[in-house]
């Protein structure tokens, strides 16, 4: 099987401080404007998406090249900013990263972020960013959906097999996860650690909720199952 993990609300939380480094480098970069993210589709959205919002809402540069100034100024700002005491580890979170590998799983990232920032986050977290040898991320695709797509293919090149969308795993906190899952034909396991519970992940299709990924035994025994039905 093969289990990709989001980040924000999954993974982690960075209490904020991942938004304050946004922030931060739209003010660097332009000036004190008034920036803010307030009301931009931050939870499950992709990092690519919010530049775009917030440089639609101030009428700035949205090319390209605007694109890859944020993005670096971004990273930089946040390889500095963000602190392991500000990155909480989600209950089970590594544990679950780590069994998973055990089992012979194929394990990867799925996430809005940005590649260096992922990996930037997850290292403060406490989590090797070895442990995630690829991924698909924030600027990779008009909307979530376009990501499990790609984090399969990287499996396969990674891997040197396959893995159909019955044995792949996505796991997030958002209704957006579980979405870019079923959209894609992969199974989905919703984590109410972000900000939506578990009822609302099921009423979204997830194929199963959890309060936390505390349980490693139970969910890898679950994603172990369900994808030998495949
Ligand atoms: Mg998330």
């Amino acid at each position: 099987m093969l289990v990709l993990f989001d980040i924000d609300g999954t993974l982690l939380r960075t209490e904020g401080a991942g938004v304050r480094a946004m922030v931060a480098t739209f003010r660097e970069l332009h000036g004190d404007l008034g920036f803010s993210l307030e009301g931009v589709q931050m939870a499950g959205g992709l990092d690519r998406l919010i530049w775009r919002d917030v440089c639609a809402r101030h009428g700035l540069d949205a090319s390209n090249a605007a694109h890859a100034r944020f993005r670096e100024a971004y990273g930089v700002r946040l390889q500095t900013d963000l602190t392991h005491a500000q990155t909480r580890a989600m209950p089970g979170a590594a544990a679950l990263v780590h069994a998973a590998h055990a089992s012979g799983a194929g394990v990867g990232l799925l996430t809005g972020n940005y590649e260096h920032t992922a990996h930037i986050k997850v290292d403060r977290a406490g989590i090797a960013p070895r442990y995630f040898p690829f991924g698909a991320f924030g600027d990779e695709g008009a909307t979530r959906r376009d990501l499990p797509p790609l984090a399969m293919d990287r499996a396969r090149a990674h891997y040197g097999r396959e893995f159909t969308p019955s044995q792949t795993i996505v796991i997030g906190d958002t209704v957006l996860d579980i979405d870019c899952a079923k959209a894609n034909g992969c199974v989905a396991l919703g984590v109410a650690t972000g900000a939506t519970s578990t009822e609302v992940l099921m009423d979204s299709g997830a194929d199963l909720a959890v309060e936390t990924l505390a349980d490693t035994q139970s969910i890898l025994a679950w994603m172990q199952r369900v994808t030998a039905r495949a």
